[in-house]
């Protein structure tokens, strides 16, 4: 009897406790601002172009081989607009097979890349994790815009004491 009473009271705390878990899909738990999602691909809004200029060196050193890039020329650079020389045209990571490891966000000279926030991963297409070039950037503005994001080369965090337009410029000549 008494145990009984017991139970019912638990049983009544409980079911008025606030709830501690979120209702997924519909309520989604605040990330914390160092959570690393996927890599994404960051803008450079002072041009008007992406960062990226399509060097390959993540895709050389990615674990899973789940990256792609071409790279031309960049037409802004011809018009003094840019410092780039060259600009990425297309670029694909298959979200699907990234580890998180973070290797191309350290291998990126030109402060392109970074780890987002994102992290979802279900999708209705087979190949619906495969992100092209403008959604990357589009996840690379958002989280631009989440994280209050600066380059590391612009705040001078770089090694280099050279200013960002002629270590870009060199750095494009080594490719
Ligand atoms: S290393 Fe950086 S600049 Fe080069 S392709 Fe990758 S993201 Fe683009
Ligand atoms: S985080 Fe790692 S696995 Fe994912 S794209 Fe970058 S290098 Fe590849």
């Amino acid at each position: 009897m008494f145990s009984g009473i017991k139970g019912l009271i638990v049983t009544i705390k409980t079911s008025l406790r606030k709830p501690i878990t979120a209702q997924y899909p519909k309520v989604h738990a605040p990330i914390h601002e160092r959570y690393m999602g996927f890599p994404a691909l960051t803008w450079d809004f002072d041009i008007s172009e992406p960062y990226c200029v399509g060097c390959m060196v993540c895709i050389r050193n990615c674990p899973t081989q789940c990256m792609t890039a071409t790279m031309g020329d960049n037409p802004l650079y011809a018009e003094e607009k840019s410092p780039r020389r060259k600009i990425v045209e297309s670029f694909e990571i298959n979200l699907g097979r990234c580890i998180l490891c973070n290797i191309c966000v350290e291998v990126c000279n030109f402060d392109a890349i970074e780890m987002s926030y994102e992290h979802e991963l279900s999708t209705f297409e087979r190949n619906g994790r495969r992100i092209d070039l403008s959604a990357l950037l589009e996840m690379g503005k958002k989280y631009q815009k989440e994280s209050s994001w600066t380059p590391p080369i612009a705040k001078g965090k770089a090694a280099s004491k050279k200013a960002p337009e002629t270590k870009i410029e060199e750095e494009q000549k080594e490719v």
